[in-house]
């Protein structure tokens, strides 16, 4: 696995919960609030013979409340948002054009505005507001076209007053993202070096607990079958002890190439331990990793440590086991310790399954 697919792992990770709190709440605000009053408004127009006032209010809070029970139900999905954003626009606009109770449609046309910013987001945002607006002047300009009658003075302070509140409105927004995605920017940075191990730059232990599993979890139809291999390199206290140990440091990196060149781009390899790694297969059968491990120890074998004068063999011994569920995950790595154990008591340089 390359830094960027370690790097997007880590990102995925990241939420940015306070964002989707705030859309998420602010959506279930205005449908909860909004459906209730059209709901309401229809069951007062009920009898009163305006059956289409009666139909399209009602049809209204229907649609409102079928979009917020599907966004309960499909959380991650964006598109309820977005629907949520057009209701806003015929509402500010049936607002406009019916005047509302005695003419007075207007006044809910700011926190409207305010919701859709929110939960359509920035960009969308300044088009959904663009759109609206452009009908509201529209028909606030040809009043001989809609029902509601408002005095020219009301219409421009409406307009000066609504064009200032989006203004703020928008640097307000601006700002918050900004100072939001400056956050997650150190926050990855700072994951991303407390996920990797200085020496090698293999992703360590952490990543593997705290991300990777996370997200093999996630999705189990694309990692499992998931085969561990546990690699150790075999007496490489005597390279520390024969030749120093920066020269044990730069064994330990030679080696980490030497495994990176056997491995496709979405298999891992970490750094456990001193001079313990584990390789993970996502989607690999137990006979499809042990193969794997036998390319990397034949590939280690036959590539010597050069450096200077130093010219010295390695060798590594590797535990093999596969999680066939995401169930079996710490059983197989115990399982791959074991197989580990047994390889370096069988005289090391060797694959056990
Ligand atoms: P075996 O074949 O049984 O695995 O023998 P070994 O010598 O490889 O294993 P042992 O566990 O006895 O020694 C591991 C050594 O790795 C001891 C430790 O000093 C060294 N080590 C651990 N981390 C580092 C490191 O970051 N750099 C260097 N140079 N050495 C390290
Ligand atoms: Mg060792
Ligand atoms: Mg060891």
């Amino acid at each position: 696995m390359d830094h960027s697919s370690v790097r997007q792992l880590l990102r995925n990770s990241q939420q940015d919960e306070a964002e989707t709190k705030r859309r998420r709440l602010t959506l279930y605000f205005i449908s909860y609030v909004g459906g209730t009053i059209m709901a309401f408004m229809a069951w007062l127009n009920y009898g009163g013979g305006d059956t289409l006032l009666v139909g399209s209010l009602a049809a209204s809070a229907a649609v409102v409340y079928a979009n917020v029970a599907l966004s309960h139900a499909f959380p991650r999905n964006d598109t309820f948002y977005y629907i949520a954003g057009l209701i806003v626009v015929f509402t500010v606009n049936a607002l406009v054009y019916t005047g509302g109770l005695n003419n007075t449609g207007l006044y809910f046309i700011f926190p409207l505005i305010f919701i859709q910013i929110i939960v359509v987001r920035f960009k969308p945002a300044i088009v959904y507001v663009s759109v609206t607006l452009g009908i509201a002047i529209a028909l606030l300009f040809n009043q001989e076209l809609i029902v509601a009658e408002y005095p020219p003075e009301h219409v421009s302070r409406f307009l000066i007053a609504t064009l200032c509140f989006i203004c703020v409105a928008f640097i307000g927004e601006n700002f918050w993202h900004q100072s939001r995605k400056e956050m997650l920017k150190e926050n990855l940075e700072r994951m991303r070096q407390a996920n990797t191990d200085p020496l090698t730059k293999l992703p360590n232990r952490r990543f593997l607990d705290a991300v990777f599993f996370d997200r093999a979890m996630e999705d189990p139809v694309s990692y499992f079958p998931l085969s561990a291999v546990v690699v150790d390199i075999d007496h490489f206290k005597k390279i520390n002890d024969t030749y120093g140990h920066d020269v044990g440091d730069d064994v330990l990196i030679h080696f980490t190439q030497l495994m990176k060149e056997c491995v496709r781009n979405t298999d891992v390899v970490a750094r456990t331990g001193g001079e313990e790694f584990l390789i993970l297969f996502p989607h690999a059968t137990l006979s499809q990793a042990v193969k794997l491990a036998e390319k990397i120890r034949e590939n280690v074998e036959a590539n010597p440590f050069i450096q200077g004068d130093i010219n010295h063999p390695i060798t590594a011994s590797f535990g093999v086991a596969t999680a066939l569920t995401d169930s079996n995950i710490n059983a197989a790595l115990k399982q791959a310790d074991d197989k580990l154990y047994v390889a370096k008591k069988n005289g090391r340089n060797r694959v056990v399954e």
